[in-house]
């Protein structure tokens, strides 16, 4: 893989990010998407970086936000406003404006108190918001405990036994106007029965608002697609093929209605690494402990939700042993991995956490005082 000679005028930790292939990753969707005529807003989330946004607004995509800041973002970055959309349970006042001056294309709501907010709101700056009602379908989607968005017990969406009174609000409500029905049912999916699940979900509650005499110009199925952080290099690319295809036979398109999805991780996880080199290799009871000059600070999905990241020795090609690799951090969960096989390893070597371009950086906090690791971009080697 990566030549560690190129590293050595970075000083670690740091992320690295691989263009070509998030090029590639992004050729692969849009022609998914063009086959079906479908169309998706990446979820900024995952990365805001500059390059990143760039790469992903000329592919095509609109933006995805959960905050004001990141609806701010998505404009700033050159995002068109008509491929905006925004979710999230706890929108401020504040955010709403920001976004309603902005003339997004759509707030997925998930309240009723949140409608009727967005409303008045509206009404205020003399504006009419598109909404979507972003529906909790109760479907597990076999993930982490943390990332599961869409079952009935999460805060996540309106519920079905709500529909009867989010119809009469909608239908009351004259500043907003109701465009679709939104899902996300979670992060880091790889069973993909669940999306069909989803579909099926999807069908019946479209039935139930059509029935009441609802038009849906849009129904947005979300993200949520999983990546394999196992074996990072046999799968650079999701099966994204199979994913599409999987909807477009399950999922029943109203006529004339348009597919929206919100890919986050599956677009930029496997483009990215922390770049980080072994400060000491010490003697554990029964283990060695390899020490990283990267920490939980930098990424912290392995001590959030116990995540694997696959490790690799940039640096040493001598034979496999056992290590514990753990960051520099006063905490005992600031450990990248309990015990994995690297070639010999010693002070220096450059060690690479893959698959660290999705809710990597992004999370990356100033605890311990550490410093917030820079990105580089694989053009600048
Ligand atoms: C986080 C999020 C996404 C993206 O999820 P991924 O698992 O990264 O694809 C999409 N939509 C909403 C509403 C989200 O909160």
């Amino acid at each position: 893989m990566i030549n560690p000679a190129a590293f050595e005028k970075w000083e670690t930790p740091f992320y690295y990010y691989d263009l070509s292939l998030l090029k590639e990753t992004l050729g692969v969707y849009t022609s998914c998407l063009n086959k079906y005529g479908y169309h998706a807003h990446y979820a900024l989330k995952a990365n805001a970086n500059d390059r990143i946004l760039e790469e992903i607004r000329l592919a095509g995509l609109g933006a995805d936000c959960v905050s004001g800041n990141e609806v701010t973002l998505a404009l700033q970055s050159g995002f068109d406003p008509q491929k905006v959309v925004f979710a999230g349970v706890g929108k401020t006042d504040k955010e709403i404006i920001t976004a309603l001056k902005g003339d997004i294309f759509s707030f997925n709501c998930e309240s009723i108190p949140e409608i009727e907010v967005i409303n008045n709101l509206a009404a205020g700056l003399g504006k009419k918001a598109r909404i979507s009602l972003r529906i909790n379908p109760d479907v597990d989607a076999h993930t982490h405990k943390y990332i599961t968005t869409g079952k009935a017990q999460n805060k996540f969406g309106i519920s079905h036994w709500m529909f009867d009174q989010v119809w009469d609000v909608v239908s009351r409500c004259t500043h907003v106007q109701l465009i679709g029905l939104h899902f996300h049912v979670g992060s880091q999916i790889t069973n993909i029965g669940v999306f069909k699940a989803l579909c099926h979900r999807v069908n019946e509650f479209q039935r139930w608002f059509v029935n009441k005499g609802a038009e849906l110009p849009v129904v947005n199925l979300g993200g949520g697609l999983g990546v394999n952080y196992h074996a990072p290099f046999e799968h650079r690319i999701v099966d994204f093929n199979s994913f599409f295809e999987l909807i477009h036979q399950n999922l029943i398109v109203l006529p004339g209605q348009e597919v929206h999805f919100e890919p986050g991780r599956a677009l930029v996880a496997q483009c990215g690494y922390l770049i980080s080199r072994v400060i000491y290799v010490k003697k554990g009871r029964g283990i060695k402990f390899a020490i990283l000059d990267a920490g939980m600070n930098d990424l912290i999905r392995p001590a959030l939700y116990s995540a694997h990241h696959h490790i690799v020795n940039l640096s040493s090609k001598g034979r496999d042993m056992r290590y514990q690799v753990v960051g520099p951090v006063c905490e005992s969960s600031d450990r990248f991995a309990k015990s994995v096989l690297l070639p010999q390893t010693q002070r220096g070597d450059f060690i690479a956490l893959c698959t660290a371009g999705a809710y990597g950086q992004v999370m990356a906090m100033r605890y311990n005082q550490r410093d917030i690791a820079p990105a580089y971009y694989s053009d600048q080697l």
